[in-house]
């Protein structure tokens, strides 16, 4: 079957281009009526006016990339993107920027998984797969380079002038949304898309590339006095997805924490409560975090350079990564690492990803494949969390811990009601605790060998629906404080404490201190008693509480 209609691209171009405007960016329109000022003419005319100022923009990109030969798989290329990126605005009330895109090529298939649904194939098929049909279908007329060049300068000078006139039509209104909704410009499809790969592939081209940086080569490990104490072990955990006010030691109503509860009325741990993440998802957090940059500078760097983790196999000690979820993001480039991806444990693993717990199983073994030199020195183990990832929450907990019922069953979190997908996320929280304890316990199972001490610490919040915004990873800054707030826990075991003579009670004290993500790389630091031109003090946490 072949159409006869249209028979010319510019053609083509218009009704892909009123396709697009419209059902394209029903995720932008889905916003702007919500924010729409006036009621009546006015607001007529405004959503007419900015109607034709994103026509016209859309327009006027398809004049410049629609050519003869490659214009039907360009179209199809942004349908289908177009598709997915609606539906995912939608759904779960994101938006699409560099960061964002950053997250999807870092995503692995596991993840991806968790995010199918029948609502996504329905909007996939009917946004992305039967609008690219019928372009397909169609029977563009033959013309010479000349007629299409002019074609399409025509095309891109109209395009440009309707978007123009739109913007003065109602400039008032359309600039006062701007201003007051920053985030709706990145729901403008397919111009976010294009913008945020843009920004992606050209940043690199306009910093300068030093090589990849060493730190840390002065690095010394300051050990204790006496010949008989024990080596220091750190467990750190990296957390994900756990927002700060969910947990019921740091003030929350319901009791998600029961565990660290009972340390902490029994001084045994201290959590921070006013610690604010350096990005709004992994892939930006993580880097960070491990980075001996500080938040500003890291945004800025010129160059990639080593991390922590580099420091601590400079003077010796042993480290080593244990990952469940979707990778160190390069953080351990340089240490063993174990990923949990292929196990299969009965317990554990039984909904395509396997619980945190399933990190501690045959950790002995890891540890004992470090040289006895490095085992001597001290270990520096990271265990990264799956913790509360979404959207599926409810697979982040065993059935014997949810405590909070319903919950929420479906990654369509829209479908869900407000108090079933807290529940589902509360239960995820528990298993934190339950994970946590678990470590603990662990640690305190193995004090005879090693000086014991643990920092728990998130990469980012989470939104569950506030403002009609769930998951994580909007702009950092029109991000909500949920996506950035997240929580730090420290437990030191007593021959810990004694050898550091740092007063785990004395942390509680500033526990209401502001801190952020830029502190852990020199909290660690001091808190393993390593010297290094690197390590600030007034950055480390830890010293203030130190003898
Ligand atoms: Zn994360």
């Amino acid at each position: 079957m072949k159409f006869t209609f249209p028979t010319t691209r510019w053609m083509l171009i218009l009704l892909m281009t009123l396709f697009i405007s419209s059902v394209g960016n029903w995720a932008f329109w889905s916003d702007f009526f919500k924010f729409l000022p006036n009621s009546g003419l006015r607001s007529i005319a405004f959503t007419v006016g900015t109607f034709f100022v994103i026509a016209g923009l859309i327009g006027s990109f398809f004049s410049l990339v629609i050519w003869p030969k490659i214009d039907k798989i360009i179209f199809i290329i942004l349908l289908i993107s177009t598709a997915l990126g609606c539906y995912f605005m939608v759904t779960y009330g994101i938006v699409i920027d560099e960061d964002m895109l950053t997250n999807v090529f870092q995503t692995d298939i596991k993840e991806s998984h968790d995010l199918l649904s029948w609502k996504l194939i329905t909007t996939f098929f009917l946004l992305g797969v039967l609008p690219s049909f019928l372009v397909w279908k169609f029977k563009l007329t033959q013309k010479s380079v000349l007629q299409n060049v002019t074609e399409n300068i025509i095309v891109f000078i109209t395009s440009i002038l309707i978007a123009l006139l739109s913007v003065f039509a109602v400039y008032q209104d359309f600039a006062s949304l701007m201003r007051n909704q920053p985030h709706i410009r990145f729901l403008i499809t397919p111009l976010n898309t294009i913008y945020g790969l843009g920004q992606l592939s050209f940043k690199p081209l306009f910093t300068i590339k030093k090589p990849f940086q060493t730190i840390g080569q002065d690095a010394v490990l300051i050990q204790p006095n006496s010949n008989n104490k024990l080596p220091p072990m750190l467990v750190l955990v990296i957390g994900e997805t756990a927002r700060s006010g969910n947990l019921e030691i740091n003030g929350y109503t319901k009791p998600t924490t029961p565990h660290l509860r009972n340390y902490f009325n029994q001084q045994e741990i201290s959590s921070f409560k006013n610690v604010w993440s350096c990005g709004t998802s992994t892939a930006t957090s993580l880097p960070c975090m491990f980075s001996p940059l500080g938040k500003e500078e890291f945004e800025n760097r010129k160059n990639d350079s080593e991390n922590f983790l580099d420091i601590f196999t400079k003077v010796g000690m042993g480290v080593i990564w244990i990952d469940n979820q979707s990778g160190c993001k390069k953080n351990c480039a340089r240490i063993p690492t174990y990923e949990t991806a292929d196990l299969k444990d009965e317990q554990l693993c039984t909904t395509g990803t396997c619980l945190d717990e399933i990190m501690l199983k045959d950790l002995d073994k890891k540890i004992n494949l470090l040289s006895a030199v490095q085992r001597e020195k001290g270990i520096v183990i990271v265990l990264h969390q799956m913790g509360s990832h979404g959207p599926a929450y409810y697979k982040r907990s065993p059935n014997t811990l949810k405590q909070f019922l319903p919950e929420c069953t479906t990654n369509v979190l829209q479908e869900c009601k407000k108090q079933e997908l807290i529940n589902a996320y509360d239960n995820s929280i528990i298993y934190l605790d339950h994970f946590l304890h678990q470590t603990i316990e662990w640690q305190k199972a193995r004090k005879d060998q090693y000086a014991m001490s643990m920092v728990y610490l998130s990469d980012h919040g989470e939104s569950l629906g506030e403002n009609n915004i769930y998951l994580h990873g909007l702009p950092y800054a029109i991000a909500p404080s949920v996506q950035k707030k997240v929580p730090w826990i420290t437990w030191l075991a007593p021959e810990f404490q004694k050898q550091r003579g740092i007063d785990q009670k004395c942390l509680n004290k500033i526990s209401d201190q502001k801190l952020s993500h830029d502190h852990l790389f020199h909290s660690v630091l001091g808190l393993m008693n390593i010297q290094t031109k690197e390590y600030q003090k007034p950055l480390d946490i830890y010293s203030s509480c130190a003898k």
